[in-house]
């Protein structure tokens, strides 16, 4: 966790980017009257309803209801942090977040920067490569293994940013700096030299999901080579274990997948995309990890392991289980592809296509048959013995999974495959079913007069001006949400916002963020030069209408036993003498 970000450094770094530009560079925008359109980046869409209004740096869906400000946009979009968001804005703009009450545990600007220095080298490193494959001398053994052994196309060549690392041992140290060389793992040392780490490889960029070069893999041209992959060491900016390879590659594509694909290798994951199959990741030589999971779950609610068939393939399927069981939950599926041996998806969709391979996907085994399975093949379940064996080799598997229904009925398989009641061993009572969560019926979708002039306030702040001007007397007024109405516009007046992004900020996970999100989208059809009118016009109407009710309720409850306390009756004067 970095410190906090100032709220104002926020607010300047709002009014300085621009929601039009930013969006347009991950997805191209096309001017419509004032409005920016495309089709929209969260949902499937024939016909443009994705909205980007520049006035006020918003952006919104009137097919799926996705909308925000630049900073929402960019956390959906990349699926980043809040913090992540801001400091690609602030990085994409070029100026410094001055963070509040740093972590101890943060690296401090310093080992920032040299973080960014390491980015800055690899991502010129990896165009160093991608231009080798294009001008070295030896080029064509490349080129001819890539387009006559692999048959991978320039453009999944270009996707992936696939180079060449020539023969030699100095090839990097004359074009760079060696010191940074070294640190992100570029260069290997021995017998007091330094030597270039990569050398007569395919090279394939890793890069983070915010598709920034963290590190390399290199596979050997020729088989009889070892070792056949390679990857980068650990540096600062590379740890294995947390990232995947293709991720950013695969949300380029498509930023909501229905199911992502991992696999054991890079190559298999540019020949899946070859083949069309372009949901694919590659873990990174080491055993999957619930880091990496989680990743992945970010973006998807269905990831498909995939290994080959030998032993080692079955070994690491279920070593993975300590992984998937420390993530799973009733909304995330997980499922498990064991190749038919000696295949990998590479040489598998080489020998029997795509849609063999798809039909595969299909067919993949649900987790939880796959765990049971593996005791259930293995032990003779009619011996007491080996039932008391699957129940505590399942036990801390099971201890694991997140309360809900999947762990309930993990548990009662594992009852019914030991005919014995498990809970007391688990040590828990049979887990109660989640509550059902309260859904809200759409509410009446028709502008009623509260919620017009508000949301022409939200939609231009600066609006608020006419409320300064004449301080709306709030004890003579009542209508149907008179308080939140006041609330948001004390807080308008307060906050001064520049744009309706700003204020959007202000309410980022707070209560409100709904509302002042449905206000924000609300379709209002009118010219700009239009709108000081209207809201000037419907806050009168607003105004009178509310001393109506006031006053017509203030006359019934005077009738009544209760009567009016001096307060009241000073408001039912005031409020006759005003309308007679
Ligand atoms: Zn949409």
């Amino acid at each position: 966790m970095s410190g906090s970000i100032p709220r104002q450094f926020i607010d300047d770094l709002l009014v300085r980017v621009d929601i039009v530009d930013i969006i347009d560079s991950h997805v191209p925008l096309k001017k419509t009257g004032t409005n920016y359109t495309a089709r929209c980046p969260f949902h499937n869409e024939k016909s443009p309803s994705f909205n980007v209004s520049r006035n006020k740096q918003f952006y919104h869906c009137f097919g799926c209801g996705a909308g925000g400000n630049v900073i929402t946009f960019l956390m959906n979009f990349n699926h980043l942090s809040f913090v992540e968001a801001i400091e690609e804005l602030a990085l994409s703009c070029g100026v410094e977040i001055p963070y509040e009450n740093q972590n101890p545990n943060t690296p401090p600007q310093q080992a920032k920067n040299k973080l960014l220095e390491l980015q800055q080298l690899l991502a010129k490193v990896a165009t160093f490569y991608m231009q080798q494959l294009r001008n070295h001398p030896q080029k064509q053994i490349a080129i001819d293994y890539l387009k006559m052994q692999r048959r991978i196309t320039g453009e999944i060549a270009r996707d992936f940013m696939i180079g060449y690392a020539p023969e030699g041992w100095q090839i990097l140290a004359p074009n760079f700096n060696i010191d940074l060389l070294c640190e992100a793992g570029m260069l290997a040392y021995k017998n007091e030299q330094y030597y270039d780490r990569f050398r007569q490889r395919i090279m394939f960029p890793i890069r983070n999901k915010r598709g920034h070069v963290i590190g390399f893999g290199g596979r050997v041209l020729d088989d009889s080579q070892q070792p056949k992959y390679l990857n980068s060491p650990e540096t600062p900016l590379f740890h294995k274990s947390n990232e995947v390879y293709g991720l950013y590659e695969l949300l380029k594509k498509n930023p909501k997948p229905n199911r992502i694909l991992i696999v054991e290798g890079y190559m298999d994951v540019v020949m899946l995309s070859q083949f069309g199959i372009d949901y694919a990741v590659a873990t990174l030589g080491t055993n999957l990890t619930a880091t990496q999971l989680q990743l992945l779950f970010r973006s998807t609610s269905e990831v498909i392991l995939c290994f080959d068939g030998d032993k080692a393939g079955q070994d690491a399927a279920w070593k993975a289980m300590d992984a998937v069981f420390s993530i799973l939950n009733d909304n995330r599926q997980v499922r498990i592809l064991l190749l038919p041996e000696p295949h990998d998806p590479d040489s598998l969709l080489q020998t029997e296509g795509a849609e063999a391979f798809l039909q595969r996907i299909e067919n993949a085994e649900m987790v939880s048959h796959y765990f049971f399975n593996h005791f259930t093949s293995t032990l003779n379940l009619n011996s007491i013995e080996s039932r008391a064996k699957l129940a505590s080799q399942a036990k801390p598997f099971l201890l694991k999974l997140a309360d809900g229904f999947f762990k309930e009925m993990m548990l009662t398989k594992l009852q019914e495959l030991m005919n014995f009641n498990v809970a007391p061993i688990l040590n828990k009572e049979t887990l109660p079913l989640p509550p059902k969560r309260y859904i809200k019926k759409n509410q009446n979708t028709r502008h009623s007069l509260e919620r017009l002039t508000l949301a022409l306030l939200v939609q231009n702040p600066r609006l608020v001006e006419k409320l300064e001007v004449n301080p709306i007397d709030w004890q003579a007024l009542d209508f149907i949400g008179i308080e939140k109405f006041r609330e948001i516009a004390e807080k308008i007046c307060a906050v001064k916002p520049a744009t309706t992004a700003q204020l959007l900020e202000h309410y980022r996970e707070m209560p409100d963020e709904k509302i002042l999100n449905i206000l924000a989208c609300l379709p209002i059809l009118l010219p700009d030069e239009g709108i000081d009118a209207e809201f000037s016009g419907a806050l009168k109407q607003l105004i009178l209408h509310g001393r109506k009710n006031r006053l017509a309720k203030l006359q019934i409850k005077a009738t009544t036993t209760e009567g009016l306390n001096d307060y009241e009756k000073g408001v039912l004067l005031q409020l006759l003498r005003e309308t007679s």
